[in-house]
Parts: C-alpha cells; sequence; structure tokens
C-alpha cells in the first residue's frame, strides 16, 4: 500500500489546485468560490520520484467558512487520521486567519505529524504570510505555489521522511 498524504486547509488557499498538480490530472474541482469541494477525493500522486496516496479534503468547508461544521469536519479528521503526513495549507498572501488558527490547534493535538506550508507564494509574494505561520506552532512553513508549480523541491524533501 502505498503512504498517504492528506492536504487540508480552510476554503480558497488552493488544496485542489495542489492536489490536481500532483495527481497530474483534473481530479478536484477549483473554484473561486470557498466550499466547492464537496466530496474527499483521493489519487495517486508523484513528486520527483515520490509516489504516494492524495487526499483532497474539504473538511473545513462550509457555507460559513468561520464555523467547523461538525459533519465536514468529521471527514477531515478522518482523513488526518488515515494518513501518513498531513499537509496543511494556508494562503501565504493572506496571511494567518483566525480559521487557521483554530485548523492548526486541532491539528496540534493529532498524533499524524504535519507539514506547513504557505501557498499563493509564487515570486516572494507569500513570504510575509509564511513567516507569520511560524507562530502556528507545526515548524517551519514552507513557501509553495501549487499553481505555478514552485516549491517542489522543499514539499519534496519535507515529505520524504513520511512517504
Ligand atoms: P481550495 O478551496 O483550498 O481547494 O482552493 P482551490 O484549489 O479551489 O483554489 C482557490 C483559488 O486559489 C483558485 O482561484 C485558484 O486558482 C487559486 N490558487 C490556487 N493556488 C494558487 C497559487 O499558488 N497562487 C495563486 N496566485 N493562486 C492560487
Ligand atoms: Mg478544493
Amino acid at each position: 500500500r502505498l503512504p498517504t498524504v492528506a492536504i487540508v486547509g480552510r476554503p480558497n488557499v488552493g488544496k485542489s489546485t495542489l492536489f490536481n498538480r500532483l495527481v497530474g490530472k483534473r481530479v478536484a474541482l477549483v473554484d473561486d468560490r470557498p466550499g466547492v469541494t464537496r466530496d474527499r477525493r483521493e489519487g495517486d500522486a508523484k513528486l520527483l520520484g515520490l509516489e504516494f496516496r492524495l487526499f483532497d479534503t474539504a473538511g473545513f468547508e462550509d457555507e460559513d467558512p468561520s464555523s467547523l461544521p461538525g459533519r465536514m469536519r468529521r471527514q477531515t479528521e478522518a482523513a488526518v487520521g488515515d494518513a501518513d503526513v498531513a499537509l496543511f495549507l494556508i494562503d501565504g498572501r493572506q496571511g494567518v486567519t483566525p480559521l487557521d488558527e483554530e485548523i492548526a490547534r486541532w491539528l496540534r493535538e493529532q498524533e499524524t505529524p504535519v507539514i506547513i506550508a504557505a501557498n499563493k507564494a509564487e515570486g516572494r509574494a507569500g513570504e510575509s504570510g509564511r513567516l507569520e505561520a511560524y507562530a502556528l506552532g507545526l515548524g517551519e512553513p514552507l513557501a509553495l505555489s501549487a499553481e505555478h508549480g514552485e516549491g517542489t523541491v522543499d514539499l519534496f524533501e519535507a515529505l520524504r521522511p513520511f512517504v
């Protein structure tokens, strides 16, 4: 069985975009509107020779993104519980939000190891958001751009011990 990685984070941070890039197919729906990923999607991902099973979650997405509704959240709990590592995305351009803090607090209580990354960080756009993310207490944040394919080598190195 392949090692498993679950992408988690609040709506609109680029989870499905990263999923599609790593799985290499347009499997997950990408949309400007929060909350469009209703299902837990999975696919076989490849990254510089690493192979793993990747889950795109929507557990923190809802009509009211400031709430953590039980039904959707349980999907994420299941995905993270089953995963060898969770990849927690924030939006590097927006910086850390209260919902990011809430998700981080929950992730810190889980046994699954967490890699934290500031997405939308093409060029140096996400650097201040990435630095803010140290305060979430989940280790050194990576800089990623799912849309532009930046940060691939750092992501590879962060994932390698777990997959
Ligand atoms: P999700 O809700 O977390 O699954 O986010 P999506 O993957 O649906 O992306 C939400 C929006 O962010 C879409 O408009 C994407 O095109 C955009 N997006 C995703 N990744 C990046 C990125 O690396 N840079 C920029 N600038 N936009 C991105
Ligand atoms: Mg999505």
